[in-house]
């Protein structure tokens, strides 16, 4: 993702406080208590601009979605579609999701999705891959029991490479697309990646992976 300075950015951010958490380990084990429900919560990592979890967010208002984005200067435009779409259920965090069991504590997470994430191609950056044991990791403490994680991406080596992850992890698959967009899943919300790359002529891959119960 080309990155631009964007200077405002980090005061734009600390202005809606309603959508984006600030010091987000201050709500660990207490993200129930900052929704105001007990619904379940869904978290995106590497959110990007946001249309995902913010189309995911009006879809289901029966579920609290976090969106998770390292960079300042893309989360703010997720805060923007969240400002338009007024959606309680929505929070957006600008962390890097190598703090997640800081931010949040066992079994507080029902789903994970990981949309389009960076692939991180050479073998020397393998540990950067968000379907990295050490990630998977982290995951399966954040999760609950029988937690899923939902994965797509239109990098066949990624994918590739995340099945076996996700095998020597012992997750179970329940689900695996090899071209999303000509199969019959239904209810599917493109992300920003998804479609650039679509439109490019690229397969999309998904696959949902089960943590154990
Ligand atoms: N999910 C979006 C989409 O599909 O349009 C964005 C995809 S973009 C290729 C990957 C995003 O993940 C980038 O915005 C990047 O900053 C973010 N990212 C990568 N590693 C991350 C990490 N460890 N923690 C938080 N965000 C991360």
């Amino acid at each position: 993702m080309r990155l631009r300075n964007k200077p405002w950015a980090k005061e734009k951010l600390l202005n809606y406080p309603q959508f984006v958490v600030h010091h987000p380990e201050t709500w660990k084990e207490k993200w129930h208590d900052l929704f105001g429900n007990n619904h379940p919560i869904h978290i995106e990592i590497g959110t990007g601009k946001g249309r995902f979890i913010t189309e995911m967010a009006k879809a289901n208002p029966e579920i609290n979605y976090i969106g998770i984005e390292a960079y300042t200067s893309v989360i703010v435009s997720a805060l923007d579609r969240a400002i338009e779409a007024e959606v309680p259920n929505l929070k957006l965090l600008n962390m890097n999701a190598q703090k997640l069991i800081d931010v949040f504590g066992p079994g507080e997470i029902d789903r994970l999705y990981l949309n389009f994430s960076d692939p991180w191609p050479k073998n020397k950056h393998e540990k950067r891959r968000l379907t990295y044991k050490s990630f998977l990791d982290m995951y399966a403490k954040v999760l609950v029991s029988g937690g899923e994680l939902h994965f797509k991406t239109d990098n066949q080596a990624l994918f590739e490479y995340s099945l076996i992850s996700f095998s020597e992890y012992g997750l179970k698959l329940k689900y695996i697309s090899l071209d999303l967009h000509n199969s019959d899943f239904q209810g599917n919300i493109m992300t920003e990646y998804e479609e650039k790359f679509s439109q490019k002529g690229n397969r999309i891959y998904r696959c949902e992976v089960q943590f154990p119960t």
